[in-house]
């Protein structure tokens, strides 16, 4: 008997919180409460029945157990994967899933529960929860036993067409008005933390489970993503929303005839929206939304055609042994953001918790480990380079107290991390690190000398030549917020007077913006037509030009990049900013200085610290 597509009866399970919404994905049903539907699921309270051809009447958990081939003879006890479409007329009870591990030590359950989430429609302003503030566990306990839900939870607005990525212990809760995909583990273990003292039919309030809770949940809560990709085909758009050891997980836009990436060992299809037909040999199936369909192992050829948004999902994929991976670390003074990073500088993972500066280098060191040492579990990696706030001894490795790490003074971090971890650990300085994520994979791709200017609440910088940072004798190269631009310019604490920085940074447009209207920037009220805004904005336009032809007279490098936060204005003020930099320049050099915006934005360091080489 060949292989051929097995469509899937869904369940739909009553929920407190649920309303009527299913219906639109052509769901049946007579209850108003219907809260999920479990579009692929082999749960003994919930057990998909196959529609059609010789599997006819058999469940999804049957199939699993006597046509082991259908799914490509897998080696895992049970089904592994569950999705659902959930509709959330109320908010869901704040709740985190085990992990493997506790899953079977708790429940005896093989599977613990990491899930994921693609808003398919949402109320105007819909929040949801995702995650805790608290640093260490007695603080979580401590918050609630107080009740302080409001200092314990995070919440995050979320719009159509967000994707999130919710790892076993992330405490977490579906708010009301949204209606989203869900593909998890095949899993009901669920802790509930709180549940608003909501009260059911009866009067009963809902069992919580706080001791479970606190032993499952991450603390401190990190924030893991995998890169989503788009990859449009003739007459459709894929988009890779996940791709980990556990699911894979596209979106697709189909517009025509499309050929399905339905590789082995197999796939499910969750149909969302629109109309059209499955083709496989000779055979022709309707397509609506709400239908699922196993594409079983060896069921080759699978063509749709019609006008559909669906939904593929494999099961996880370890990443390939053969291909190397480097991880990327930026250390600041609020948040800890690690990556890994494939060699042509994509991102492929990222995870970021909050830094928690005030508890010190250990506290922050020991989760920096824990980060990498959990990234390095799942990827092959070759180098490890962390990107610092300085000033900081980069040869050596050393921290040397930078200001937003109160209580870094002389930290050997690169001697920490290289005694967990047996692969080459590099440190440079957060300014350096985007330098060359620009110059290797940005705006300065394939250019041999680039020179990167951060243009935020600082201005910072860094110069690669022949894709090396140049540090310079003392680790200060490329340190270009103290270069004089003005001498009778503004004080500052730290720099000199009529330093670049006093005169062309973020701080210093938002300190004459308040000067004018505290409300307002520099750039909103010059839009208004404010003349002391104007003239403040000319101003800034020509100390940041003198600042860049400074640059060229010195170094004259193939390329300039801007980056940073104020360049997000830049197009009131590019066209200006060009003249302004020629007028200062040699006249055989006007209008031949390449000045581009960085590419990277947030990544750049990220990226950079990846490829930061051991002694160069
Ligand atoms: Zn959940």
């Amino acid at each position: 008997m060949s292989a051929y597509p097995i469509f899937l009866t869904p369940v739909c399970k009553e929920r407190l919180w649920g309303g009527e919404a299913l219906r639109r994905f052509g769901y049946s049903f007579a209850q108003p409460n219907i809260g999920e539907a479990w579009a692929v699921a082999a749960l003994p309270d919930g057990d998909n029945l196959v529609e059609n051809g010789d599997c006819r009447g058999m469940t999804l958990s049957q199939l699993w157990r006597e046509r082991p081939e259908l799914f490509g003879n897998p080696d895992e006890p049970e089904f592994p994967l569950l999705i659902k479409i959930i509709d959330a007329r109320e908010d869901l009870s704040i709740q985190v899933h085990p992990n493997d591990e506790q899953a079977q030590r708790l429940e005896g359950r093989p599977y613990g529960k990491t899930e994921c989430w693609y808003i398919l429609d949402c109320a105007p302003d819909s929040r949801l929860v995702f995650g805790h503030n608290a640093a260490v566990s007695d603080e979580m306990e401590r918050l609630i036993a107080a009740g302080d839900w409001t200092a314990l939870l995070q919440q995050r607005k979320i719009q159509r067409g967000d994707f999130l990525f919710v790892p076993s212990g992330t405490v977490h809760a579906i708010g009301k008005g949204t209606i989203l995909l869900e593909v998890q583990q095949s899993s009901d273990s669920t802790y509930r933390l709180y549940d608003y003292d909501r009260r059911d039919a009866q009067g009963n309030l809902r069992e919580l489970h706080l001791e479970k809770c606190i032993d499952v949940t991450n603390v401190p809560h990190h924030e893991v993503s995998y890169q989503r990709r788009t990859i449009r085909h003739p007459s459709s758009t894929q988009e890779i929303l996940t791709s980990n050891r556990l699911f894979q997980l596209s979106r697709w836009e189909v517009r025509g005839e499309t050929q399905l990436d339905t590789r082995s060992p197999y796939a499910l299809m969750t149909v969302v929206a629109g109309y059209g037909k499955l083709h496989h040999g000779e055979q022709a199936y309707e397509l609506t939304a709400g239908k699922s369909v196993l594409i079983p192992h060896g069921c080759e050829g699978i063509v749709v055609e019609g006008e559909l948004e669906l939904f593929l999902t494999h099961p996880g994929k370890e990443p390939e042994a053969a291909e190397s991976y480097r991880i990327g670390v930026d250390i600041g003074g609020t948040n800890l953001r690690a990556a890994v990073v494939d060699q042509a500088g994509q991102i492929v993972k990222r995870v970021a918790m909050k830094t928690f500066a005030e508890k010190g280098p250990d506290f922050v060191i020991r989760n920096l480990q824990q980060m990498i040492g959990s990234l390095m579990q799942e990827y092959p990696v070759t180098h490890i380079g962390l990107a610092c706030p300085g000033p900081l001894d980069a040869k050596a490795g050393i921290i040397l107290s930078p200001p937003n790490l109160p209580g870094w003074d002389r930290i050997d971090l690169k001697g920490k991390l290289a005694a967990t971890f047996d692969i080459p650990v590099t440190l440079d300085n957060d300014a350096n690190a985007a330098a060359l994520g620009e110059a290797l994979f940005g705006a300065g791709k394939g250019k041999r000398s680039v020179f990167y200017v951060t243009i935020s609440t600082g201005i910072g910088g860094g110069f690669v030549y022949n894709g090396n940072i140049i540090q310079g004798a003392h680790f200060c190269a490329g340190e270009v917020g103290n270069m004089i631009i003005r001498p009778d310019g503004p004080a500052h604490p730290m720099l000199n007077q009529g330093s670049w920085e006093t005169l062309a940074s973020g701080t210093a447009l938002n300190r004459q913006a308040q000067q004018i209207d505290q409300r307002k920037s520099l750039f909103q009220l010059e839009q208004e037509g404010n003349a002391q805004a104007k003239e403040a904005i000319e101003q800034f336009v020509a100390n940041l030009a003198t600042g860049i032809a400074n640059l060229v007279h010195i170094l004259d490098p193939d390329t300039i990049i801007l980056g940073g936060g104020v360049m997000k204005s830049r197009h009131l003020f590019w066209e200006q900013l060009h003249r302004a930099v020629d007028e200062r320049l040699y006249p055989q050099l006007r209008g031949k200085i390449d000045l581009q915006v960085a590419q990277l934005e947030d990544d750049a360091g990220i990226i950079g610290a990846a490829f930061l080489e051991p002694g160069a």
